[in-house]
Formats: structure tokens, C-alpha cells, sequence
């Protein structure tokens, strides 16, 4: 009886720290430190991006993001004459202080995308990025910070039949505008509004859409796609301010990213290594991992409720987020995490100004991601990525639901292009809504997964309690990284897509 009791724990232990960050299960021997790999940096030539705004495109996209530029590629790749919009003066603005994690779906997705072109985007992304070898999970002690539990697992690859990546943010941006011709991509053009047009012929109502820009310009397509990320105004005017509402879940979190040469005491994870640290409280927890490049990301997440006097001063005066906007925010965090030394060595590496700080925030769910076929620019303008679904970033998914929207607007909009015939613009409507059906209840899944599972929220203590939560946790990290995008090889033989 007790060892069954001891069996049950330990699996219990061993599924609760393969779900904290959407990782996957398999514990592993340990592998060997090896010295780090430095690639090629080679940064892209930002002033490429500035072709003249043409007056009419079939496909407008809203935002040059990692969604936008995602979908761009997967349409022209099919022959359609896709642009991007992007309001910032640059396309590419550098470090986030932010690695992704590329899970399966995300090179499902990526796969998908570059299908017809020539660019493999799996391929570069991994050239960049660091391949997962060994994950290391500890629970500790909030009281003392001393290990309670320990727990390695490695690749994902048995289960998934992928591996996955840790990548830069800004690299994994510039990979994808290395494979967008630069002259359709127009920065510095911010969308203000849209409206539908009539056929200037036949004078058929909503046959188009005319988008406006903040400094008056405007541009005509047959679909606008809004990419315009967390705070889209896309979404907006289509579903107004009430699912606007920033939603935040009361957690903190300040990450950077940094040479590994630039810790005092050496490399703080192996290569490709990822290291969780559950502090034992109510979400306060570290994250460290190799992002590829010689380069590791750091994440410290608190709750509101324990943050440090400065920091609760800095959200009262609405001052609070950014990068290092305040002086003294590195001697607080060592304080509030003195008694976990790999927390205070990344603080310690990374000079203030480098720090990013941002309170964690999602919007409602939405599942009408379309205007409306009568009114509302008929059915021609649709959102994706975080102006769809905006996510708290604890499972690392929010890229990956976004690539695979791109995955899926692209091979949905594929046939309404031929070599021959112009863009069959009439269809656009139709297929707009089959791809919404298609995404938006798995996005919204996904979205409510991320809000419920934050980083270093402890499990119930009830234990039968505490095995449902396991369960569901499992089934839902097997619905995520088991998603096959179209004509992509299924990255999740074992896993069921119950999407
Ligand atoms: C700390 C953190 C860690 C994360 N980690 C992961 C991870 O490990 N894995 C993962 O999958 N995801 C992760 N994410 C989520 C991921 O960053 C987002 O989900 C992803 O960037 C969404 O892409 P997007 O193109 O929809 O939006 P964005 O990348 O935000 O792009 C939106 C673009 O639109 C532009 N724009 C805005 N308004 C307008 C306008 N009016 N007109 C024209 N352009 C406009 C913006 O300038 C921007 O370039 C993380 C997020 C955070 C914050």
C-alpha cells in the first residue's frame, strides 16, 4: 500500500513538472555540459523595409509581428499578393529581453507555412536556436529556498516525434523578415480605421475594405487581416472596448536575455538546458534556459500581493513596465528571491536597463474573430494571432496558436488565387469564416489553459483533486503540441487532436 502510495507521488510530481511550461514527459539520465555553440549574428538591414504603399492589395495585413510577417510568408508563398502594415518606424526593434520555446505545433505550423516556397522556416529557426536536451525542475522550500524535490527529463522527441527550441524573440522575428520581400512590408503606417467599400462598377455593396492610416493615407483590399498584437485596433472596432478589457491575473514577471559569458559564476543551465525553480509560494518562480546564440533567458515571476514597496508604488503611479524604467528595481528582486542563488546570479549579470517588466495580462475570450457578412465590412476583415487571443505567456503557446492561425489562413485562402485568374476576391467572406470555426475554440482553449496555469501556481493539495488537475493538464498539453497544421507531417503521433 505505501508503495503504491510512493508511486502515485512520484507521478504525480513527475506530470505536475512536465505541464508547469507546456513541456513534455520522458525522465531522463542526465547529459553531459558541453562548451556553447556562438552562430553567425548577422543582423538583417533595417532600411530595406520601405516600399512605397501601393493604393490596392488582395491581402492586407495589420502588423509586422511574429504573426504578421508568419502570414505574409504562408500567402505569397500560394501566389497571393499579400502586404504588411506596420506602425513602428522599424520592423525589426531588437531584443524583447524574451526567448520563445518552439513547441511541435509551432513547426507544424512553420512547415505549413513554408510549404510552395523556398525558405525552410523550421530549418532556420533551429540553425538559431538551442535544441532542449535536459530539463530540471526543482521544488523548493519557500521558507528556507532548500530543494524538496528534484526532477530531469529530457527531449521530446519520442512522444512528439519533434524536438523543441528555445529561440530569441528578435531572432525568431528576423528569421521570418528574412523571407519576406522587403518591398511589401511598408513600415511606419499605422492603421487608424476601416470601412467597407462598394464596386466601383457594379456598385455592389462590401467588396472590399478601405483602410486608413493615422496620417491619412489609404489603401484598399479584399481582406484585412488583424495582426496588430495585444492592444489591436483591429479588434477594437470590430468587437469594441467591452472585450477590449485588459484582464490582469496579478502576476508579475521581469525577464532578460544575455550572453551566458556575461554570468560571473559560468552558465547557469547546461546546453540546451532548461532550469524551473518553484519557490514554494503562490506564483514566485525562476526560469532560466539556453535560447541558442551563446545567449540565456531569465524569468522571475511574484505576485502582486508580494511584490516589493517600490514596485507596488510603480503600478499605483502607473509607471510600472517597460524596460528598467526604475532605479533600484535589482536590489529589491535580490531581496524578495535572497534565498534562491540562481535567481540573484541572473540578477546580478544583467544590468538594469536590460530588465523588461510587465504585470501579466490577457483579454476575454472572443470567438467572433470577422466582421459581419451585412454589416461590418462583410465578412472581410478577420484577426489573428494576439489580437484574436491574447495569452498569459505560462505555457509559451502564444506564438505557436498564432503561427498556426497564419498555417491555416494561408491554406485556407489558397484557392481563391490561380496563375491565370485574378484574386477570386467574392470568396473571401466564405472562407473567412471557415477558418474562424476552425480556430477559435482550440485558441480560446488555449487562452483560458494559460490564464488558469501560471507559472508557479502550486497544485491542490487534495490529493484526488490534485490527480484531476494532473490529468487535465496532460490532456490539454497533448491538444496543444499535438496539432497538425495543413499538409504538415503530424508532430504528435501518440497524442489525439481534439480540436
Ligand atoms: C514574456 C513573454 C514570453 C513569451 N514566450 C513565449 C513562448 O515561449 N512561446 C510562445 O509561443 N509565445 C510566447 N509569447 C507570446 C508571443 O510573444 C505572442 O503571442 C506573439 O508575439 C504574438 O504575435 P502577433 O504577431 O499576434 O503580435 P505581435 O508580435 O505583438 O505583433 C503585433 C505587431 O502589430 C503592430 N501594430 C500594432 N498596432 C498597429 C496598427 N494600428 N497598425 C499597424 N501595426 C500595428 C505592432 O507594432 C507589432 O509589430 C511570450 C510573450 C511574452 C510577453
Amino acid at each position: 500500500m505505501m508503495l503504491q502510495q510512493n508511486r502515485i507521488t512520484c507521478r504525480v510530481l513527475f506530470l505536475s513538472v512536465s505541464l508547469l511550461f507546456g513541456t513534455g514527459e520522458g525522465l531522463s539520465s542526465s547529459t553531459s555540459s558541453s562548451s556553447f555553440a556562438t552562430k553567425p549574428t548577422v543582423r538583417l538591414n533595417e532600411n530595406i523595409f520601405d516600399g512605397p504603399l501601393p493604393e490596392s492589395v488582395d491581402v492586407l495585413i495589420a502588423g509586422g509581428g511574429l504573426g504578421g510577417l508568419a502570414t505574409c510568408i504562408g500567402l505569397r508563398n500560394r501566389g497571393i499578393d499579400a502586404h504588411v502594415i506596420e506602425a513602428s518606424p522599424k520592423l525589426l526593434r531588437g531584443s524583447t529581453g524574451t526567448g520563445i520555446m518552439i513547441s511541435p505545433n509551432g513547426f507544424s505550423a512553420l512547415d505549413s507555412i513554408a510549404a510552395c516556397g523556398n525558405v525552410n522556416l523550421s530549418e532556420s529557426m533551429r540553425s538559431f536556436g538551442a535544441k532542449i536536451g535536459e530539463q530540471h525542475i526543482r521544488m523548493t522550500d519557500q521558507g528556507t529556498g532548500h530543494v524538496d524535490k528534484e526532477v530531469t527529463f529530457g527531449s521530446y522527441f519520442d512522444k512528439y516525434g519533434m524536438d523543441q527550441y528555445n529561440i530569441g524573440w528578435a531572432r525568431a522575428h528576423e528569421v521570418l523578415a528574412r523571407a519576406v520581400p522587403p518591398e511589401v512590408v511598408h513600415t511606419d503606417c499605422k492603421l487608424e480605421s476601416f470601412e467597407s467599400m462598394a464596386d466601383e462598377t457594379t456598385g455592389k455593396k462590401n467588396s472590399a475594405v478601405k483602410v486608413t492610416l493615422e496620417d491619412g493615407r489609404t489603401i484598399a483590399t479584399s481582406l484585412l487581416i488583424g495582426a496588430d498584437g495585444f492592444g489591436s485596433k483591429v479588434r477594437q472596432m470590430l468587437a469594441g472596448d467591452r472585450k477590449c478589457k485588459t484582464r490582469f491575473n496579478n502576476q508579475l514577471l521581469w525577464n532578460a536575455i544575455l550572453p551566458t559569458d556575461q554570468f560571473p559564476n559560468g552558465p547557469l543551465h547546461k546546453e540546451g538546458g532548461v532550469e524551473f525553480i518553484n519557490c514554494g509560494g503562490e506564483g514566485q518562480a525562476v526560469l532560466i534556459f539556453d535560447s541558442g546564440e551563446g545567449q540565456t533567458a531569465w524569468y522571475l515571476t511574484l505576485m502582486e500581493k508580494d511584490a516589493p514597496d517600490i514596485v507596488t508604488k510603480a503600478i499605483a503611479d502607473e509607471t510600472f513596465g517597460g524596460f528598467g524604467p526604475q532605479r533600484g528595481i535589482k536590489s529589491a528582486l535580490k531581496e524578495a528571491f535572497a534565498k534562491w542563488p540562481m535567481a540573484l546570479e541572473c540578477l546580478e549579470a544583467t544590468p538594469e536597463d536590460k530588465i523588461f517588466e510587465r504585470r501579466q495580462a490577457d483579454r476575454p475570450k472572443l470567438l467572433k474573430w470577422s466582421s459581419r457578412r451585412r454589416k461590418g465590412a462583410g465578412g472581410r476583415v478577420v484577426l489573428m494571432g494576439d489580437a484574436a487571443h491574447p495569452m498569459i505567456p505560462s505555457l509559451g503557446q502564444g506564438t505557436m496558436v498564432t503561427w498556426e492561425d497564419a498555417a491555416e489562413l494561408a491554406a485556407s485562402l489558397a484557392p481563391l488565387s490561380s496563375s491565370d485568374q485574378p484574386f477570386d476576391s467574392k470568396g473571401v467572406p466564405k472562407t473567412v469564416r471557415g477558418f474562424v470555426k476552425r480556430r477559435a475554440k482550440r485558441c480560446a482553449m488555449v487562452q483560458q489553459a494559460s490564464r488558469e496555469q501560471r507559472m508557479g501556481k502550486p497544485l491542490p493539495k487534495f490529493f484526488p483533486l490534485k490527480i484531476c488537475t494532473m490529468l487535465q493538464r496532460q490532456s490539454r498539453m497533448a491538444i496543444m503540441f499535438g496539432h497538425t497544421s495543413p499538409g504538415a507531417k503530424n508532430p504528435a503521433p501518440s497524442a489525439s487532436d481534439q480540436s
